[in-house]
C-alpha cells in the first residue's frame, strides 16, 4: 500500500496491538532494569491513541494529523519518561509529514525527526542503553536504504530490521541514562525497555504497510 494518512491510521492499530500482544514482555524487561510500569504504560496511551482516533468527528486526512494525535495522547496518558520520550518523537515526526504520500525521501525525514525528538527530549546519546539504541540504527539503515533506491517499504522494513539489533545489542550496555542508570553495572545483561518497544513500534510500521 501507499504511505498515506490511511496506512498512518493502521500503524497506529497495529502499534495498539503489538503493545498489547507484548504488554506482559515489556513489563518484565522494565521489572529487570527499571519500576516495571513500561508495558502497562504503553498500553493505557496506545489504548488511548486508539479511541481518540475513533472518535474523531472529522476523520484525518493527512500522517502528520494522525501522528500528532498519537503524540499529543501519549504525552498525556503514558506519563514516565517514555511518554514525554515518545510524545516528542511523534511530535516531530508530525511536523515533516503534512504529504499526503510518503516516498522513500519522507519516511527517512519521519524516522530522523522521531530520533532528534527522543535526543532532545532525553539528551542521550548511543551506548546509554535507551531506546536511542533502537532508534539510531534504524535512521542510518533507513538513509542507506533510501540512497540505494530502496521503496518506502523496503526502507521501513530495513528500519525495523536495525532497531531490533538495536534492542538486542541493549542487553550487554550499561545504563548511563534513565531509571535503569540507577543499577549501574547490574543493569548489564538485560535488554532495555524502551528499546524493545520502539522496534516493536518501527515493525507496526512496516507491517501497517505490507
Ligand atoms: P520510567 O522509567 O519513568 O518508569 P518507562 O518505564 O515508561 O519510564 O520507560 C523507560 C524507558 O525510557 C527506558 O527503557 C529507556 O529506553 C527510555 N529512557 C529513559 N530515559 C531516557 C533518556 N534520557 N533518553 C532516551 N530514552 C530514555
Ligand atoms: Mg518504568
Ligand atoms: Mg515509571
Amino acid at each position: 500500500m501507499t504511505l498515506d494518512v490511511t496506512w498512518a491510521l493502521q500503524w497506529v492499530r497495529r502499534s495498539a496491538e503489538v503493545v498489547a500482544e507484548h504488554r506482559v514482555e515489556l513489563i518484565e524487561l522494565d521489572r529487570q532494569i527499571g519500576d516495571g510500569d513500561h508495558g502497562e504504560n504503553l498500553h493505557r496511551g496506545f489504548t488511548a491513541v486508539v479511541s481518540r482516533l475513533d472518535g474523531l468527528e472529522t476523520p484525518p486526512t493527512e500522517v502528520g494529523e494522525v501522528l500528532k494525535v498519537v503524540a499529543t495522547t501519549l504525552m498525556s496518558t503514558v506519563g514516565g519518561a517514555a511518554g514525554p520520550l515518545y510524545g516528542t518523537a511523534y511530535l516531530r515526526a508530525a511536523k515533516v509529514t503534512g504529504l499526503t504520500e510518503l516516498g522513500s525521501d519522507a519516511v527517512v525525514a519521519l524516522l530522523e525527526a522521531g530520533l532528534e525528538g527522543v535526543v532532545a527530549r532525553g539528551k542521550a546519546t548511543t551506548g546509554e542503553k535507551t531506546m536511542v539504541d533502537a532508534w539510531s540504527p534504524a535512521v542510518a539503515a533507513a538513509q542507506e536504504a533510501a540512497a540505494r533506491g530502496d521503496s518506502p517499504l523496503e526502507v521501513l522494513d530495513a528500519a525495523a530490521v536495525a532497531a531490533e539489533a538495536g534492542a538486542v545489542a541493549t542487553d550487554p550496555m550499561v545504563a548511563t541514562k534513565g531509571r535503569a542508570s540507577y543499577l549501574g553495572e547490574r543493569s548489564a545483561g538485560h535488554r532495555d525497555p524502551g528499546a524493545a518497544s520502539s522496534a516493536l513500534l518501527l515493525r507496526a510500521a512496516h507491517e501497517a504497510a505490507a
